[in-house]
């Protein structure tokens, strides 16, 4: 039997526009809409009570904060609990990566807030477009882009997710955690929430998760396990995933939020990716003459930093970025950049120096690193001065020689010229050759000493 048809009311400007799907997306999508003067109608599976929202609700602060003044959401009263800092862990290494108000929130309550500002009709599960009369049918259902439909074969890609929310009376660590798995083939966190709760989970494209927060949770038992909740998340941006949109009859529908692949592909970072689709789509319905191909044509060259991550990724996992190749290069200093720049830092609320970016960049083996250029662990207790103190030793040692010896080689050299030289001229060559030679010897000494402590020719001990 046909399913009963949903019929819209009219709606501003003589367009029907229904929002399937009251997530972050939709809740911001609707709610803005109606600040700007267009009525949407939201069509919501869940109930409003045990509203679940399955994420780690962690997000940058300063970066949600515009989006919710917006529609009069004060992100401050929400803020569960703030970082000081990620530390993330490379193979037993915890190195600390500054963050700027980076904090886990109340996510449902937030959504739950912003949909008091539309009409939403909750317990209305919709499948397929069908069942729907309206103008604009927008897909704001996640990951399960239940009305837009499946991706073309080859355009969306997945990850597995799996978390758990869990209590510690003493927690081994209050802190945002993070443990990359080798080749980004994704990672298990643990973030705190306040009083003692956390979210721990684990998300991997190798299916692996699940032993890993095992292995986790038998390191670190907590006293009490909350809930669980699994759910894949999407990480193929807009520009890869397709289609965005689609027209079925007269109506048009489209995609926002996860359903449109906003999500950072390294980071699995999606709530603030989801509200700017979001902003960017409430423009184009508020504007009038709605066109989707120009909305595609924005979410494109916005995410187009996603789209560089998600070939560098999808590239280390499969093992073929290498140093020598250009493109993989290229997304590489494309991904240095952003994490670098204003916008990436608002984004992702994470304020990485280089030396972490660095590492980010470096693919993970699946045995512990022993290289000298990790540095950092500022935690109590965790050795670090001791090994970056020798290592400039070394360099310094082995720099001195070969660039002392060098120079005076070469100075000796000019000195047998026809024309010897002036002393202020052989002073000025001396000092330039030592100073190039000098600099290039302590590059490739590092290099060397850390060559040969990766091949076990030296020996390294201590944890840095
Ligand atoms: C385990 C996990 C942890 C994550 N952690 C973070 C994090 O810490 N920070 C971050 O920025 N991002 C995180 N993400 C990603 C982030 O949660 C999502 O990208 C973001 O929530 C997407 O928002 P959305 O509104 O598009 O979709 P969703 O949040 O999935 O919302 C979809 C809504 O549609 C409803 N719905 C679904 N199907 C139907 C249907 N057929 N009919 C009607 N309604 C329907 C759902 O009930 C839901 O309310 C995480 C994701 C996962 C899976």
């Amino acid at each position: 039997m046909a399913a009963p048809k949903i019929i819209m009311p009219a709606l501003s400007g003589g367009v029907r526009i229904a929002i399937v799907g009251v997530g972050i997306s939709g809740a911001y999508l609707g709610a803005r809409l109606s600040h700007l003067g267009v009525r949407a109608v939201g069509l919501e599976a869940q109930g409003e009570d045990n509203y679940r929202s399955p994420c780690a609700w962690a997000t940058s602060i300063d970066g949600i904060r515009g989006y919710l003044r917006t529609v009069d959401v004060d992100i401050e009263e929400y803020v569960l609990r703030e970082a000081d800092g990620v530390y993330v862990d490379l193979g037993g290494t915890l190195h600390r990566v500054p963050t700027r108000r980076l904090a886990t929130f109340d996510k449902p309550a937030v959504i739950l807030r912003m949909a008091r500002e539309f009409e939403v009709r909750r317990r209305a599960r919709v499948r397929g477009a069908s069942s729907i009369d309206s103008d604009v049918i927008v897909d704001a259902t996640g990951v399960h882009r239940a009305v837009i439909g499946p991706a073309e074969r080859g355009t969306d890609l997945v990850l597995p997710a799996y978390q758990l929310t869990v209590r510690y009376r003493e927690p081994w660590l209050d802190e945002f955690y993070v443990r990359p798995f080798p080749r980004y083939s994704g990672y298990l966190w643990q973030f705190p929430l306040g009083g003692g709760r956390f979210f721990v989970g684990a998300g991997d494209l190798n299916h692996d998760h699940l032993r890993r927060l095992s292995e986790f949770l038998g390191e670190h038992p907590p006293d009490e396990v909350i809930s669980r909740d699994g759910r894949p998340i999407r990480i193929s941006p807009p520009g890869i995933l397709r289609p965005m949109w689609r027209l079925e009859g007269e109506r048009t529908i489209v995609a926002v939020g996860e359903a449109a692949g906003a999500v950072l592909p390294v980071l699995g970072e999606g709530i603030l990716p989801s509200l700017e689709s979001s902003e960017a789509l409430a423009g184009h319905l508020a504007s009038g003459g709605f066109s989707a191909e120009s909305y595609e044509r924005e979410l494109i060259g916005r995410f187009s930093v996603f789209r560089a991550a998600y070939r560098f990724v999808r590239r280390k996992q499969e093992g073929t970025c290498r140093a020598a190749d250009p493109r993989c290069l290229l997304d590489a200093a494309r991904l240095a950049a952003f994490f670098s720049s204003e916008r990436g830092r608002t984004l992702t609320g994470v304020a990485p120096g280089p030396q972490h970016i660095s590492l980010a960049l470096r693919p993970f083996r699946g045995r512990p690193q022993r290289r000298l250029y990790r540095r950092g662990v500022d935690l109590p207790g965790v050795p670090g001065r001791r090994g970056r103190v020798v290592r400039h030793l070394y360099a310094f040692a082995l720099a001195a020689t070969i660039g002392g010896s060098s120079a005076a080689a070469l100075v000796e050299s000019f000195w047998r010229l026809e024309r010897p030289l002036g002393s202020v001229e052989a002073l000025a060559a001396s000092i330039a050759i030592s100073v190039t030679v000098l600099f290039l010897a302590m590059l490739l000494s590092f290099k060397l000493t850390e060559e040969l402590v990766n091949r076990g020719v030296l020996r390294w001990d201590g944890n840095y």
